[in-house]
């Protein structure tokens, strides 16, 4: 990469027209409500705002990284020493393509959208396939890069393109049989989701309402509630659920400094109010030495370092 250029960030205030925040506690963009602050945030509101932001960037030598709502992450108490691209509710357009089939409509969505507007949204149009979505947390563009899912189900599944920017601004699409998805990841090759494409199917919205109703009440049952988390702190091994090791090992509860493997569910890591990202990060790895201990696997974090 370019050499950072000393006063990039008058540069940045001076050359580029969008909205900056700076200094800003990442804590207060990330669901587990730790991390120290980025040098800046910025939140382009067009693509072409993305692509003037991307060019610039480069040309001064700064890094960065996109982000959608903070619901994956686990940012370092230090903070981030560059630029936190964040694609939020500006860049959340959702729009009906035309029909090609008969019983299928093709639907575009931006990157920032929140996925339960976007779920929402299908409800309301009678259109299903996302119902499995409702209640995750995040925007479209999070959800795609992370295949979320749940209840068996996952992004891939309801995906037919997604639209991507590259590091220095310029547009791509790639249609799904060109997408390489696996277990809560898309290989994106450092590129920007700028957009997603979903195939869905005419429903009837009542059922469809009834389906998204049925999936929350179980998220309410069986998940914490009203404590900040990230969901899953780990991806699941191959035939095993993450919490069900974690509990077994004896781990429900722990607590190190602020942060706690759930009572509810032994996945979820909680923030009991004053954690640090430290705090996390040690408690993730006495879970992964106890679990590796007990039951010879070693738990691979499914939420993202920053
Ligand atoms: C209470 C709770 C419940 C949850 N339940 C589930 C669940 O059931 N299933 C599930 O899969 N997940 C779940 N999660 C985790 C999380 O909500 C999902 O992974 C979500 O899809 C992340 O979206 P986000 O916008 O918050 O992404 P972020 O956390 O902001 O980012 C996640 C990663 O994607 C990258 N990224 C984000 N946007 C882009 C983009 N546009 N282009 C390129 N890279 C990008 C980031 O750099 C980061 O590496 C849960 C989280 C919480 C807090």
């Amino acid at each position: 990469m370019k050499k950072r250029v000393e006063n990039w960030p008058e540069q940045l205030r001076d050359l580029w027209p969008g909205e900056i925040e700076w200094n800003s506690g990442m804590a207060s963009w990330c669901t587990l409500r730790v991390g120290g602050p980025a040098r800046a945030i910025a939140t382009p509101a067009s693509r072409a705002e993305l692509q003037s932001l991307l060019a610039l960037l480069a040309r001064l030598g700064v890094c960065w990284r996109v982000i959608g709502r903070g619901s994956n992450l686990l940012v370092s108490d230090a903070g981030y020493e560059g630029v936190i691209i964040m694609l939020g509710r500006k860049f959340s357009a959702i729009e009906k393509l035309a029909r090609e089939k008969a019983g299928e409509v093709k639907v575009q969505v931006e990157a920032g959208c929140s996925l339960m507007k976007l779920v929402n949204w299908c409800a309301g149009q009678g259109l299903a396939g996302l119902e499995f979505a409702a209640g995750i947390p995040g925007s479209v563009g999070g959800a795609v890069v992370m295949n979320a899912g749940a209840w068996g189900k996952e992004m891939s599944e309801a995906l037919s393109a997604v639209t991507f920017s590259g590091r220095s601004g310029e547009l791509l699409e790639k249609k799904r049989d060109e997408l390489a998805f696996s277990y809560r990841h898309l290989e994106t090759e450092g590129l920007i989701v700028t957009g997603a494409e979903f195939l869905l199917q005419d429903g009837e919205q009542q059922a469809i309402e009834e389906k998204i109703s049925r999936f929350l009440c179980t998220r309410k049952e069986k998940q914490p509630q009203g404590v900040a988390s990230a969901g899953s702190f780990f991806k699941n091994p191959p035939g095993l659920p993450a919490g069900k090791l974690i509990q077994d090992a004896g781990l429900k509860g722990l607590r190190l400094g602020g942060a706690q493997v759930s009572e509810v569910h032994a996945n979820f890591f909680v923030n009991t109010g004053s954690a640090t990202a430290q705090d996390f990060l040690d408690l993730m790895r006495l879970v992964q030495e106890k679990v590796g201990e007990r039951f010879g696997v070693w738990l691979e974090p499914e939420v993202h370092l920053l």
